[in-house]
């Protein structure tokens, strides 16, 4: 059997790819389940005003114009994907460990949904998009092809520490009735080890979360540089998941590309993961 560690470091390049004026990055691994839609936004495409340019999806800047604009933005993406983003399930996130679940049988109305303090949503609602937002944390999606259920989630330093990835897949496996070995997951866009130097303080959090974090983790200058997506892989790894698909792109490398936090100090846009059973 492959070293885990080793599996949990890999990564594969994906492609830009241009959808009229937006530019997106997709899983090759998500692409070949045919039931889900997804994607990963870049930058690239609207016309988001600096420091948000140009295709920002969040709401987190304080202003009407940029909620607007974020709207505008929402909406453009759900157009090209063929999804309604009156329907879009967009979670508050605040860097917990809480899921939530839409389910097609609880009779919720239709979105949007803005839930606060949470970080993951997990659905089994066809027509039924859910959107995260980033710079530099890690994306991650896990989708059941056989049960058609999907899990979208947001996992920074915090989120990784409190193993909200493994929690969601657990919470797919034990109460969706999913199996480990029938989860895809993809690892998105974030910012990587060359770019993510951080205190011990995130080294002691994220060490207990899996076996061999010494291997997840590189020094330079006595300095940690986690690969927070490695750590992910790590945790789904050690549930039990196998189909894990890891974007080679850092955030913080291509900030012309991607938002990030890291290398804007702040002053930024987010990009979106979106997927959604269809
Ligand atoms: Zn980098």
């Amino acid at each position: 059997m492959k070293d885990l560690a080793a599996k949990a470091l890999e990564k594969r390049d994906w492609p830009l790819e241009q959808f009229e004026e937006l530019t997106l990055v997709r899983s090759p691994l998500l692409k070949t389940i045919d039931t889900v839609a997804h994607a990963f936004t870049t930058r690239k495409g609207g016309n988001s005003p600096l420091p948000l340019d140009s295709f920002n999806l969040g709401r987190h800047w304080n202003t009407d114009e940029s909620r607007a604009d974020a709207m505008k933005n929402r909406k453009r993406l759900c157009d090209l994907l063929g999804l309604n983003s009156e329907d879009l399930a967009v979670p508050g996130q605040q860097h917990t460990n809480n899921i939530h679940f839409i389910s097609a049988k609880n009779g919720m109305p239709p979105g949007p949904f803005h839930f606060p303090a949470i970080d993951a949503v997990a659905t089994d609602r066809k027509q039924q998009p859910v959107l995260l937002h980033f710079a530099d944390c890690v994306p991650v999606m896990l989708v059941d092809p056989s049960r058609k259920k999907i899990c979208v989630i947001h996992a920074g330093w915090r989120g990784t520490a409190a193993s909200i990835v493994k929690k969601s897949a657990e919470l797919m496996c034990k109460e969706l009735d999913c199996k480990p070995t029938d989860l895809h997951a993809a690892i998105g866009p974030a910012i990587g080890t060359c770019c993510y130097e951080t205190g011990n303080e995130v080294i002691e959090g994220l060490r207990p979360t899996v076996s061999q974090s010494d291997s997840l983790v590189v020094y330079k200058d006595n300095s940690p540089h986690p690969d927070l997506k490695a750590f992910n892989a790590m945790q789904l790894l050690e549930a039990g998941v196998e189909n894990i698909d890891v974007s080679s792109w850092c955030t913080a490398c291509h900030p012309e590309i991607f938002y990030s936090h890291r290398q804007s100090a702040g002053q930024t846009g987010r990009q979106g993961a979106l997927a959604c059973l269809v």
